[in-house]
């Protein structure tokens, strides 16, 4: 039986290395996307741009491909920045400012960060989707110094600790795209058995 290839749809090598260690166990080839495709996102949620892109990659590559989307949805905001999460500002300290800035005088602070994960298949076929939350509130200022992104001003829910305060096990643990994987992995090892 011929082992299965599943390409990772991102240019970001980070996130593949990734994808490569929580896949170890899996009789899996995992691939980097070829270089040079960039897929545009054009949906309007995390669901939808994860499957674009791993419908997209699938295609171009004629293998499985497992995109993911991310991003936090503040309520007080309408759910904003949410698909424009990466792109709400220029860098990482400008989007918090932004993001502290509209909800100044806000006192409903709730939010969440979610995680789609979708694998396709050259044919068009969405084989998996699954979707991991974490939900939280954000912070007056920043706290913390790990992690990346919004993870200073994202206190999670029960803990009185922003992302930002927690070891990358813990925010594993309690983070979005932690449950993303726990969910995606057992029916991946499912799929794979079947094929
Ligand atoms: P993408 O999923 O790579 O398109 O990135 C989505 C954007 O959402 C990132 O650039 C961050 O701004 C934000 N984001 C997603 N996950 C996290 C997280 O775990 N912590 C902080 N920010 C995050």
């Amino acid at each position: 039986m011929e082992t299965q290839t599943l390409v990772i749809a991102s240019g970001n090598s980070g996130k593949v290395r990734e994808f490569e260690g929580l896949f170890s166990g899996l009789p899996l080839i995992v691939k980097a996307q070829p270089e040079g495709l960039d897929v545009e996102e054009t949906g309007s949620t995390f669901t939808a741009n994860a499957r674009i892109k791993a419908l997209a990659v699938a295609a171009e590559t004629g293998k499985w491909a497992l995109a993911d989307d991310s991003g936090l949805s503040v309520d007080a905001l309408d759910g904003a920045p949410g698909v424009h999460s990466a792109r709400y500002a220029p860098s990482d300290a400008e989007r918090i400012a932004r993001l502290l800035q509209a909800l100044e005088s806000e006192d409903n602070r709730t939010a969440q960060f979610c995680a789609a994960l979708c694998v396709a298949a050259p044919d068009g076929r969405l084989l998996l989707e699954v979707e991991g939350q974490c939900k939280g509130r954000i912070t007056r200022s920043p706290r913390g110094d790990q992690g990346f992104g919004y993870d200073p001003i994202f206190e999670v829910e029960g803990t009185q600790r922003t992302f930002a305060e927690m070891s990358l096990k813990e925010k594993k643990a309690h983070g979005h795209r932690g449950r993303a994987f726990t969910l995606l992995e057992p029916r991946l090892r499912q799929l794979l058995s079947q094929q």
